[in-house]
């Protein structure tokens, strides 16, 4: 087994051997009192992350899943999806699928969809719902919410946040922000195997879905409501996932939420500087994909000169012993990607950004 600190993709992230060890922990019937205790304990560990005092959701799935549930439950009508990458048109193609009449804002994928033309579309008063992707793990770009959030309780719409790869990175204030419902999956900025998806409604929101037709049934966020006071979920869950979740929802407590936003922050801000470097040494031109004020603290998407293909990067990097990711969609070759995120430290990073160096130097220097 490698050590911990050598696996960089914007997700799935590196999980701690401890965290992967706890999954072998005895099955419980998800009905009784040792589960329940279990839960709650997850329960105490995730809403400080969240920073909420409503319920946080738990369900087996991957992320999709509650962005397919947060569609379902909102109220009636038509949603208005804030593209700017590939995750973001995957939420917007999820309404879609789920029946909704969708309405695209943005489309350009350098940066946060512009607040004026989400405030032209909302005051039309025809949008139930809007989604928007916090942190666009395929190009780096970070939508500041509060400005969002806002904008849609004036125009009488439901804010649906997916903040995939943003919780457990940037901040995120579910309640003081006033964020309608909040998700994120295991596998990114919390550092967990894939398997989970976590998140949250607001109370506004989940007492108004209780009316909404066609919610489905895996992911009616009204059943989940109602177990979890039970401290349980809808189904059978992905036990071994659970006792992860409590394990490494201990260690989150005890870096602090306020603590793992500042090393986010400052693994972002070595990435940044590394690339700026790098560009000064070669004379090519590097940059990062999201303009300055709007780059996540967890992944950053590099735009590579032309001639240096992704794919040939990422191979290179991998024999060096560190893995990062490819663009990622209609950015695929063009750019590569660091997830900065979870639980990797500064000099973890500093050894994988010294390999990538390397990698793209040699690139260059055998003519891309
Ligand atoms: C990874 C990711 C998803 C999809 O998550 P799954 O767990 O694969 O369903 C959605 N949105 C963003 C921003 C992501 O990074």
């Amino acid at each position: 087994m490698t050590a911990f600190g050598t696996f960089f993709l914007p997700g799935p992230t590196e999980v701690r051997p401890e965290v992967l060890a706890a999954m072998q922990g005895p099955m419980l019937p998800h009905r009784g009192a040792a589960f329940e205790a279990l839960f709650a304990r997850i329960q105490g560990h995730l809403r400080p992350v969240f920073r909420t005092a409503r319920p946080v959701y738990v369900a087996t799935a991957s992320a999709t899943g509650l962005m397919e549930g947060a569609i379902r439950c909102a109220p009636s009508g038509a949603v208005l999806a804030l593209v700017n990458g590939a995750f973001s048109e995957r939420f917007a193609q999820i309404a879609e699928a789920c029946g909704r009449p969708v309405t695209r804002v943005g489309g350009e994928w350098h940066r946060a969809v512009p607040l004026d033309a989400v405030e032209a579309a909302l005051r039309t008063g025809r949008y139930a719902a809007v989604t928007v992707v916090h942190s666009e793990t395929s190009t780096g770009v970070l939508t500041p919410l509060p400005p969002l959030a806002q904008l849609a309780r004036a125009h009488g719409a439901r804010l649906l946040v997916d903040s995939v790869t943003g919780l457990g990175g940037a901040p995120v204030e579910t309640d003081a922000w006033g964020l309608d419902f909040v998700l994120t999956g295991s596998q990114k900025a919390l550092a967990l195997p894939p398997g989970l998806a976590f998140g949250v409604a607001s109370a506004d929101y989940i007492r108004d879905a209780a009316a909404v037709p066609g919610r489905g049934l895996y992911f009616d966020l009204v059943e989940y409501e109602e177990a979890v006071h039970k401290h349980q979920t809808p189904n059978t869950p992905a036990l071994s996932l659970l006792y992860a979740t409590d394990v490494q929802g201990a260690h989150l407590a005890a870096e602090t939420v306020e603590a793992r936003w500042a090393r986010h922050a400052a693994m972002a801000a070595a990435t940044h500087a590394w690339v700026g470097t790098l560009r000064d040494a070669t004379g090519a031109p590097f940059c990062i994909y999201a303009p300055a004020g709007e780059r996540s603290p967890t992944v950053t998407a590099v735009a590579l000169p032309p001639g240096v293909a992704g794919g040939e990067v990422v191979r290179d990097v991998a024999r060096a012993g560190f893995t990062i990711g490819d663009g990622y969609g209609r950015l695929k070759g063009r750019t590569i990607r660091i997830g900065h995120m979870g639980d990797h430290t500064m000099e973890g990073l500093s050894r994988c950004l010294a390999a990538v160096g390397d990698a793209l130097r040699a690139r260059l220097a055998a003519g891309g």
